[in-house]
C-alpha cells in the first residue's frame, strides 16, 4: 500500500474518507499524514481491518497492538485495549 499524502510505502495504512462527504473515494493514508486530518476524516474499515478501537481510550490503534481483542466494536472494527490503556 502507498501513503497518497507522502508516498510511503508501509504493509498497514490507514484507509480514510472524508467526513463532508466530498470525494466519496476512501483515501489511504499513513500515520503521520493522517494525525493532522484524523478530525475530517473517518477511518474506513477495509476487507481485512487492520485498526481497532480501544474501549479505554477510544483511540484508533493496530489491531496488533490491542489485547483482549473482540469483534465487532464500533463500526465493525474490533475493539481491544491500546498499549497505552493497559500498562
Ligand atoms: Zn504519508
Ligand atoms: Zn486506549
Amino acid at each position: 500500500m502507498l501513503c497518497e499524502g507522502c508516498g510511503v510505502e508501509a504493509l498497514v495504512l490507514k484507509t480514510c474518507r472524508r467526513r463532508d462527504g466530498e470525494g466519496s473515494e476512501a483515501g489511504v493514508l499513513c500515520d503521520p499524514c493522517w494525525e493532522p486530518l484524523a478530525d475530517s476524516l473517518w477511518i474506513v474499515v477495509g476487507p481485512v481491518a487492520a485498526h481497532g478501537r480501544c474501549r479505554v481510550c477510544g483511540g484508533w490503534s493496530s489491531v496488533r497492538e490491542l489485547v483482549e481483542q473482540k469483534q465487532g466494536g464500533k463500526w465493525d472494527a474490533p475493539s481491544g485495549v491500546c498499549s497505552s490503556c493497559v500498562g
